[in-house]
């Protein structure tokens, strides 16, 4: 783990960042719809949304988890996953705590959607994009290439994600997002100009599992990707959980419908397909046979030329 070794500033207040142009007043207590994810919550003055990483403040929702730093560490690319983006590299990854989904089997629960993670809005220390931007540049010499916006939900804090991204653009470094690609459009054409390499779950190909399972919209996850392409080098991350998501049928439709799409370099999306292990709210069932990964690559390679395993 990487610390900050300068200064540390709290709750920048110069960058909250309006998602609505107007307040909602009920009663006397001012309230801001935020337009960031499928929720569109209505946020009371001084509270947190459904995701716990935003707040609003005089009926404007800003990140109330800007700049607040749960993890950093220096980590080979190949760890986000992103296999054919400067492979080799390693890229200093930063965390915060919140997210707008509920999968039951999270790895990253502490920071995501526990009490734990609730306990993170009160202790998590603030780093400044120039403090993230300076300690990038000076781990160059270990092979960094900048910045990947990670472990937690970075889009429900994306204020701190574009505020950082563009000065390490102007500082030559690259930018990754890993993302559940679970945000409005608009928001990613906010980042889009910044981010050079996302990976986004592309968790399963049912709604029934968005939605029940996970808490999510499919719906909202293709349009993301389908923009995403545009502008990004996009990988795409599907965790295979028993019982949910890991028939073969599924997965034919998955990969058909990625096999569609194209990199702004004009290759084939490349698909991750990884092993699920009981974990938090999920420990009902075993992990994901191997076999079972390798037989669903091998059906996603029948569409798909960028096909990998993780976690077998
Ligand atoms: S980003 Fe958070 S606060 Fe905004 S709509 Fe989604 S869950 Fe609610």
């Amino acid at each position: 783990m990487l610390r900050p070794k300068t200064k540390i500033r709290r709750n920048p207040g110069k960058n909250a960042t309006p998602t609505i142009p107007v307040s909602l007043k009920k009663g006397r207590i001012s309230m801001a719809k935020c337009s960031v994810c499928f929720r569109h919550c209505d946020i009371p003055d001084g509270k947190l949304g459904f995701c716990g990483g935003r707040t609003a403040r005089d009926g404007v929702t800003e990140a109330f988890n800007y700049g607040r730093v749960t993890a950093l560490a220096l980590d080979p690319i190949e760890k986000k996953p992103l296999a054919r983006f400067y492979p080799g590299s390693r890229i200093l990854s930063v965390g915060s705590f919140g997210c707008n989904l509920r999968c039951p089997f999270c790895q990253n629960y502490d920071i995501s959607w526990s009490e734990q993670a609730r306990k993170y809005a009160e202790t998590a220390e603030t780093v400044s994009p120039e403090t993230l931007v300076d300690i990038a540049l000076e781990t160059r010499a270990r092979g960094n290439i900048g910045i990947a916006f990670t472990y937690n939900e970075p889009l429900i804090g994306y204020e701190f994600v574009r505020d950082t991204a563009k000065l390490a653009q102007d500082a030559g470094l690259k930018n990754v997002m890993v993302t559940n690609g679970t945000a409005e459009l608009a928001i990613l054409r906010e980042l889009a100009p910044y981010i050079d390499a996302m990976n986004i779950d592309l968790k399963g190909f049912s709604d029934r599992y968005y939605t029940d399972v996970l808490g999510g919209s499919r719906k909202m996850v293709l349009a993301f990707i389908e923009e995403a392409v545009k502008n990004s080098h996009v990988e795409l991350t599907t965790l295979i959980v028993p019982g949910e998501n890991d028939t073969e049928d599924e997965m034919r439709e998955l990969s058909q419908w990625v096999s569609r799409l194209r990199n702004p370099d004009g290759e084939a999306v490349p698909l991750h397909i990884s092993r699920f292990f009981p974990r938090f709210h999920m420990q009902d069932r075993d992990a994901t046979n191997v076999r079972t990964v390798y037989r669903l690559a091998e059906i996603a390679r029948e569409k798909l030329p960028y096909v990998y395993t993780g976690n077998c």
